[in-house]
């Protein structure tokens, strides 16, 4: 059984296209991953078997007539029959039918690692973090666009990387966000430059401890050698750690220490200082223009560290950085209505992105909170708004809104909203000209949203509706 499927086990780039060829491979998950990989598969004329947990009938109806081999509603040993298997991030590893696949010899990929073994570029740059990936992975392929790189952006941003493998576009530069999930599952690749953002509390349903989550999360510099950059946070503890197992070149950034090399914010003078090892140059930045927190000046320092170690212009950077507009859904600027400001930040789906946001914003403001509750407290957000003083009220919505108000209730006046529409109507009748209304959930949207896209779309069209 072995022997069988050794064959594509170790292969990449043209012997693995041409090797795909009528093999038999599976695709396990039908999200927009694994949609991707099975038009490359199909392309490469595999013999492609699709297995989708969810029993949707619109689907099954799509691939009955696209005469593709598929099963709906169970992972079957019809897979076990297969050269190759391709999971979807969301997919788990332990999942019984892989861990049986794995013990008869059959190579179980991501989708990303399909990308990575197909798409050959000199240089790919990879992000990983608890929070800011999408932010500094927009950023830095803003920099690299405007250092006239032929840069494409993949990965967990939404993008699969599979898209492109196929592309007539000429490519030199791939930036990926890349989840722990995704990494997880990663075994042939190789980053030339890399970077850990920061790691906080998350994910532990799935990793168990924050020692498993940070193992699979330095995993990014993995196969790294002393030619690749390897970029991490100073002032996050988990990164120091980690920094005992990098090989490439360490490059730090800080927000709150001045770095004798690295890439670190420097308060009094409100710039961000580059000083590298490997340079006399000690070069200045402004902080990014659009970009508000503390929080971002870290993913702007992130991105810079980057940027330098893969030898792009300074030039270049300072253009992104104050042009670079942000990202849609955290802290976006909707529209000023009568004197009013209008934030969208429904990337805001826990509690400490809120807390990020209201440490970023200085005028006064009405919040709307809730959604779907995940469990956790709000009262890390008291302190902050008891402190700045800046929140005039807060307006409730969805099925969280009732711990929420039983948790911050005394700080300011609380409304039960119910709906975002309702919620909007309320504070165009409370704000005063020169006040922002921010919309920073600190909840999943799933209760009374397809997503927390859908929520900041719908937000941001309620606002440009208003007359
Ligand atoms: P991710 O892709 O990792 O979810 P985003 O750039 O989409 O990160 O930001 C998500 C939320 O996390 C934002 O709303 C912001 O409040 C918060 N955030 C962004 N960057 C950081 C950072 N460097 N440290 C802590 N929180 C951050």
């Amino acid at each position: 059984m072995q022997k069988k499927h050794e064959s594509l086990q170790n292969l990449e780039g043209e012997k693995l296209k041409a090797s795909l060829k009528f093999k038999n491979v599976a695709v396990l998950g039908l999200g927009k991953s694994g949609f991707a990989a099975l038009n490359l598969l199909i392309k490469y004329k595999a013999n492609v078997f699709l297995s989708e947990l969810k029993d949707d009938p619109g689907l099954k109806k799509r691939f009955k007539n696209k005469k593709i081999n598929c099963e709906f509603g169970s992972h079957s040993d019809h897979i076990l029959k297969n050269d190759l298997i391709v999971i979807s991030p969301g997919i788990p590893l332990d999942l019984p039918i892989l861990q049986r696949a794995r013990r008869c010899g059959i190579p179980v990929w991501n989708e990303l690692e399909l990308g990575l073994r197909l798409l050959k570029v000199k240089t790919i740059a990879s992000i990983t973090g608890t929070n800011g990936k999408t932010t500094t992975v927009s950023l830095l392929a803003n920099i690299f666009k405007n250092a006239g790189k032929k840069v494409i952006l993949a990965g967990n941003i939404g993008q699969p990387l599979t898209l492109f493998v196929k592309s007539q576009k000429k490519i030199d530069t791939v930036i990926l966000e890349v989840s722990s999930y995704q990494l997880e599952a990663l075994n042939k690749f190789h980053f030339q430059a890399a970077c850990v953002l920061n790691l906080t509390n998350d994910h532990l349903h799935r990793h168990k401890t924050m020692q498993g989550y940070a193992k699979v999360k330095e995993r990014i510099f993995l196969n790294q050698d002393p030619s690749d950059i390897s970029v991490l946070n100073w002032d996050d503890p988990w990164c120091k750690k980690m920094a005992r197992k990098v090989k490439g070149e360490e490059i730090w950034f800080s927000t709150e220490t001045v770095l004798k090399h690295g890439v670190y914010w420097d308060k009094e003078k409100k710039k961000i200082i580059a000083k590298l090892k490997q340079s006399s140059q000690i070069l200045s930045f402004n902080g990014p223009k659009y970009l508000h927190g503390l929080h971002n000046s870290a993913n702007a320092c992130a991105a810079i560290a980057l940027s330098l170690g893969l030898k792009i212009k300074p030039k270049a950077i300072e253009r992104s950085l104050q042009n670079f507009q942000g990202v849609a859904h955290r802290l976006e600027k909707v529209r000023v209505f009568k004197g009013i400001s209008f934030l969208n930040d429904s990337k805001a789906t826990n509690v400490d992105s809120t807390l990020k946001a209201l440490e970023a914003l200085d005028s006064p403001l009405w919040l709307i909170l809730g959604g779907e509750d995940k469990g956790g407290s709000y009262l890390p957000l008291k302190k902050i708004i008891q402190e700045k003083k800046m929140v005039r009220g807060i307006l409730l919505i969805g099925e969280a809104a009732r711990k929420i108000n039983s948790e911050l209730k005394g700080l300011c006046k609380i409304f039960f909203s119910k709906t975002l529409q309702n919620a909007i109507k309320k504070t165009v009748e409370l704000a005063q000209k020169g006040e922002t209304v921010l919309l920073s959930p600190a909840c999943a949207s799933f209760d009374q949203f397809k997503n927390f896209e859908d929520r900041g779309d719908q937000f941001k069209a309620i606002v440009k509706s208003l007359k």
